[in-house]
């Protein structure tokens, strides 16, 4: 088999590069995908993300190692396993992240990547219902829905405590301004979710120069020196190879792409040797860096019903069952994520360092193994959340053994960085103080978790220590910057010291950035396509 290019993985940034890669019809393109179909009930549905979460037909389902600073706890770390990927599984929530977030980007050695240079990118991507205006997109196949009218009372509740606290509603987080209060944005359409795989893959697959092969785990590359010629992968238990005339492009996300150059013999010495596979070439920080966002909750019992009495009862389920199949609107078009913000906690702070949400649900008693979204308590409650924005802990993930089918080590190393620990000491407060304001005041019962008793900074920290929990945003194992040493890709996401190689998807950012980092992946790809598409014209 042989290709003119090879995409590794079809999520949020893979996709993308598929559909872009073959629109002009003049290259031979491979998608290849560990995961089958999304054309799963639960895939599609919204509020289906609290099955996925923990379905293995669709998800990797790993477990990453304890991290001291979270009192020893391991964490489940949920990465989508289908066409889509992670954008297949997630919450919907659509956030571009902060202006400054790529102009530091930018300011660490990668030309091409401030938000200026960014902008038409993710303009380009995305078919904004509010409408076209300088900064948002009316013609990308992304469509992002505005569902203000839809949400649950509980947001006007939140917003209006957050401006009587000095907040600013904030009407487009992903406009000009990125602080203040408002109502989320999300990756849904006419009540279904928008993957990338949907955005930008089911158009494309009719073309005859695009073949995509679902099931197909790519285990190593193919090197011939330091040219990259193809891959090799485990397809119905067969193990086969594709070749590369022009690039290879992994795209497989932040765990499984340092992992595939790892059992390639690109990585750390240290890491490689001690799994038992021989180097090929040197590349100190694949796997490195891994950053992630860590949020915590407070839960109020509500004075008014919230989605548990919608959700919880079966005949409240079959209710809205069939007001979801035959309207598609509801909660079961939605995301339990509904309303937030972007808060500087200290006025030093030149972007905000914690992102607030307000979900009208609650599930206290979740054994582990399920994600209750339809099995909620069995009283009105909510919840007030937060993450932090730019963690500066850093984690890593390295290869367990020389068995390519192994799941890697995962060490997030959350909150070893007391910054950390002060953001989220900061933002707790932040939220208390939200929910003291009269508006939230009108419908709070009282505070369930983590309750009156904890209130001193140690009592809050150790709470932060005992119950953070990542919200599956992990970055940057493969990130970009110019020096070889530090970093893996440069600014034109080419593996430094290797021809044939980019990497396009989250492991690339330099640092995480403030917000959800889908649509920072799907602008990835994005740009990666072009500056490939333009490379490859250079070399007709
Ligand atoms: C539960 C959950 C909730 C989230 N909520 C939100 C949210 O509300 N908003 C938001 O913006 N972001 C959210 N995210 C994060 C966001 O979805 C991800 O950051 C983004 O999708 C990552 O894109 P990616 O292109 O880096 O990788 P992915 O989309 O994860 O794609 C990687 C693809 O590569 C495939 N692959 C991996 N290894 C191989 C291999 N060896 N061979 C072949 N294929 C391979 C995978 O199966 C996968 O399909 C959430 C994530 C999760 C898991």
């Amino acid at each position: 088999m042989e290709f003119d290019y090879i995409i590794v993985g079809a999520g949020s940034a893979g996709c993308v590069l598929a559909d872009r890669l073959s629109a002009c019809g003049r290259y031979q393109v491979l998608l290849l995908e560990a995961g089958g179909s999304d054309k799963r009930f639960f895939v599609q549905m919204p509020i289906g993300y609290g099955k996925t979460y923990y379905q293995k037909a669709v998800n990797w389902m790993y477990t990453a190692e304890p991290s001291a600073g979270t009192q020893d706890r391991k964490s489940y770390w949920p990465r989508g396993k289908v066409l889509g990927g992670s954008s297949s599984i997630n919450a919907m929530v659509f956030v571009r992240g902060n202006k400054q977030d790529y102009d530091d980007w930018a300011a660490a050695g990668n030309p091409g990547w401030a938000y200026d240079d960014v902008l038409p990118y993710f303009k380009r991507m995305e078919s904004w219902q509010g409408g076209e205006n300088p900064y948002r997109g009316g013609h990308g196949p992304l469509i992002v829905s505005n569902v203000a009218d839809q949400l649950h009372p509980l947001c006007d509740n939140f917003i209006a405590a957050g401006q009587e606290m000095g907040l600013e509603f904030n009407p487009d987080m992903n406009a000009g301004r990125q602080e203040g209060v408002g109502f989320y944005q999300l990756t849904t359409h006419k009540g279904q979710r928008m993957s990338a795989a949907r955005a930008y893959l089911w158009s494309a697959r009719s073309r005859s120069n695009l073949q995509v092969i679902k099931r197909a785990q790519v285990t190593r590359l193919l090197l011939a020196d330091k040219q990259i010629i193809g891959v090799e992968f485990s397809h119905r238990g067969k193990v086969r190879q594709a070749h590369a005339k022009r690039e290879v492009v992994l795209s497989a996300g932040s765990i499984n792409t340092p992992q595939i150059l790892q059992h390639s013999g690109i990585g750390p010495e240290q890491v490689l040797s001690a799994a038992g596979v021989s180097l090929q070439h040197q590349s100190p920080a694949v796997g490195q860096n891994l950053q992630d966002h860590l949020g915590m909750d407070y839960l109020y019992t509500s004075l008014i019903p919230t989605l548990n009495e919608q959700l919880r009862p079966w005949y409240g389920k079959f209710w809205q069952g069939l007001v979801y199949l035959l309207t598609r609107q509801g909660p079961l078009s939605l995301s339990v994520n509904q309303a937030g913000g972007f808060v500087k906690t200290r006025a030093d702070l030149t972007y905000p360092n914690i992102q607030l949400y307000l979900s009208p649900v609650s599930y206290t008693r979740a054994p582990v193994g399920k994600r209750p979204l339809m099995n909620p308590d069995p009283f009105p409650a909510f919840l007030l959340g937060l993450s932090n924005c730019r963690p500066k802990s850093r984690g890593q993930v390295t290869i367990a053994s020389n068995d390519p089918l192994q799941a890697p080590t995962i060490e997030p190393n959350y909150l070893s960085h007391d910054d950390d620990v002060q953001d989220l000491l900061e933002g707790v407060k932040l939220l208390r103080k939200m929910a003291l304001m009269p508006s939230l005041q009108q419908v709070i019962g009282k505070e369930i978790r983590p309750g009156p008793e904890c209130q001193t900074d140690a009592q809050l920290i150790a709470d932060i220590r005992g119950y953070a929990w990542t919200v599956f945003h992990p970055t940057s194992t493969c990130r970009m910057g110019p020096d070889p040493a530090t970093s893996v890709v440069d600014h034109k996401l080419k593996v430094h010291g290797l021809k044939g190689l980019r990497i396009a998807d989250a492991s690339i950012f330099p640092q995480l950035i403030c917000g959800n980092t889908n649509a920072a992946c799907t602008m990835v790809g994005e740009k990666a396509a072009d500056m490939i598409l333009s490379d490859g014209e250079a070399i007709q």
